[in-house]
């Protein structure tokens, strides 16, 4: 296969990102539902399936080779350096492969996206 069969996205907490001031702005810039939105869209029409995280699952702060989870990760920080470990990678790469292994609590919950269904989305 050469294509992604799951997409695993975030269920961000935007509602309390959004009362963090330094985020706010870059937030409501990015036009965060748009953008759910059309990837939704897009994986309901390519037939793949969502699945989403909830917003407690640490994928920021876990480390993505021993599984050691940060309590103090720096939000400007853009590199994640495991202080069990040793590993040292890009931040955003190391919470993909934390999402990407991540898997939900109640499988039953998440919905394939088949074209010709309307577009439904479960979360975790
Ligand atoms: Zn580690």
């Amino acid at each position: 296969m050469d294509r992604a069969q799951i997409l695993v996205i975030e269920d961000l907490n935007v509602a309390g990102m959004m009362r963090n001031r330094h985020l706010a702005r870059s937030l409501s810039d990015s036009g965060m539902g748009e953008l759910s939105r059309q990837i939704l869209y897009k994986a309901w029409w390519h037939g793949v399936e969502v699945r989403v995280a909830d917003r407690f699952f640490p994928s920021s702060r876990t480390c993505s080779g021993c599984g050691e989870l940060k309590c103090d990760l720096d939000l400007s920080a853009r590199t994640y350096s495991c202080g069990a470990c040793g590993l040292v990678i890009d931040r955003d790469l190391n919470a993909a492969i934390n999402l990407a292994r991540w898997r939900p609590k109640e499988p039953s919950t998440v919905t394939l996206l088949l074209p010709m269904r309307p577009p439904l989305l479960s979360t975790a």
